[in-house]
C-alpha cells in the first residue's frame, strides 16, 4: 500500500504552504505604530467606588506610572536595533513588589499560572464587553486567584518581587503591573505566534491585533454596542503558527503509528503515544486549541501499543 508514503509527503506539504501563508500574513502589519500616551486616569478614585462604571483601575493608586519608561502602549523595543523591532502590547505601571492587584471588571479567571516572562500571569476573560485583561509580572511566591468567577475589585493577586516576576537574581526585573486588555476572550486567539494570547512585545501594531490602550479603556468606560469589535484578519495570519507546530506532532504521531504498526513495533507504540501524551498535556495548560486532538491521538497509540504487548505474551 502506497498510503503510508503519501500521507507524510502530503502532511510536509501542508505544512510548507501553511509556513509560506503565514510568513505572508505576518508580514501584512507593518504600518506606522506611534507609541501612545496613557489616558487621564485622575477620576479613577471614583471608578473603584461607583458600581455604575462597569472598570476600575488594578491598582489603588491610578497614577502610579513614570513618564521615562519606555513601556506606553504600542512603544518601540528597548533595542532599536532589532529590525523590525517589537512593540509593547500593554501599558506598564511601577508599584512595589506585595502591591495588591485588582480585576479591572466581572469576568472569569480563564488562566492563572506561570508563564515565561511575566512571572505568575492571570488573564480575566469579561464576555459582556467582549475583551479580556491580562495580568503580568505577578508574585507566584504569594497569594493569588486561581481559575474562575471574580468580580470588579476583588483581589487577584500581588506584585512580584523583582527575581520572581520573569526577572531573575542576576537580571532582576523592576516590579511593576504589566496591565494588556484586547478585544476578544481568550480562547479567540492561539497560543504560538505574533497573535498569541499572552503577548507582550509583538512584530505587528498591537491595535492591529486587538489590543486596546487600556488606560483610554479604563478612563473612557464607554463600551461599543454589541462589545468592542474583534481585529480584521484572515485564519492563516491568525492561527498559522499554532497550526503549523500542530501539524508537526500530529504528523509525527501518525508517522510512529503507521512505522510502528507495519513493523510490529509495540514499545515504539507505546512510547510514541507516551510522547505525544505529554506534548498534548502541555499544550493543554498552554491553552493549544490543538491539544484534544494529540491526546485523542496519543491514546490511540497507546492502546494498540498495549493490545499489541498483550497479545504478544499469550
Ligand atoms: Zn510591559
Amino acid at each position: 500500500m502506497k498510503t503510508g508514503k503519501l500521507l507524510p509527503k502530503s502532511l510536509l506539504l501542508a505544512c510548507t504552504i501553511l509556513l509560506l501563508s503565514c510568513l505572508a500574513g505576518c508580514a501584512q502589519n507593518t504600518g506606522p505604530c506611534p507609541p501612545q500616551p496613557y489616558a487621564d486616569l485622575s477620576d479613577a478614585d471614583d471608578f473603584v467606588q461607583d458600581d455604575q462604571f462597569p472598570f476600575r483601575f488594578p491598582l489603588d493608586d491610578a497614577n502610579p506610572y513614570r513618564t521615562e519608561k519606555f513601556t506606553k502602549f504600542c512603544t518601540p523595543g528597548r533595542n532599536r536595533l532589532d529590525a523590525p523591532y517589537k512593540y509593547h502590547a500593554a501599558e506598564d505601571y511601577f508599584q512595589p513588589a506585595g502591591t495588591p492587584v485588582y480585576a479591572l471588571a466581572d469576568g472569569e479567571i480563564s488562566f492563572s499560572g506561570r508563564m515565561g516572562g511575566y512571572g505568575w500571569l492571570i488573564i480575566i476573560d469579561h464576555p459582556q464587553y467582549n475583551i479580556y485583561s491580562l495580568y503580568g509580572h505577578l508574585s507566584p511566591s504569594r497569594w493569588y486567584m486561581k481559575p474562575g468567577p471574580v468580580v470588579k475589585g476583588e483581589l487577584i493577586g500581588y506584585l512580584g518581587d523583582s527575581h520572581e516576576n520573569g526577572g531573575s537574581l542576576e537580571q532582576p526585573l523592576e516590579p511593576h503591573l504589566h496591565l494588556g486588555i484586547r478585544a476578544g476572550q481568550r480562547r479567540d486567539y492561539p497560543a504560538k505566534g505574533e497573535w498569541r494570547w499572552m503577548a507582550g512585545w509583538i512584530r505587528p501594531c498591537p491595535a492591529d491585533v486587538g489590543w486596546l490602550r487600556p488606560s483610554e479603556v479604563v478612563a473612557g468606560q464607554s463600551i461599543p454596542e454589541g462589545g468592542y469589535p474583534m481585529p480584521n484578519t484572515d485564519f492563516l495570519a491568525m492561527w498559522g503558527v499554532e497550526v503549523l507546530f500542530g501539524l508537526f506532532y500530529l504528523a509525527s504521531g501518525l508517522g510512529v503509528l503507521i512505522y510502528a504498526s507495519r513493523k510490529n513495533k509495540s514499545l515504539l507504540l507505546v512510547f510514541g503515544g507516551v510522547v505525544i501524551a505529554i506534548a498534548g498535556w502541555l499544550f493543554l495548560q498552554g491553552g493549544w486549541r490543538i491539544s484534544p486532538m494529540l491526546l485523542g491521538l496519543a491514546v490511540v497509540l497507546l492502546f494498540f501499543g498495549i493490545r499489541r504487548i498483550a497479545l504478544q505474551k499469550r
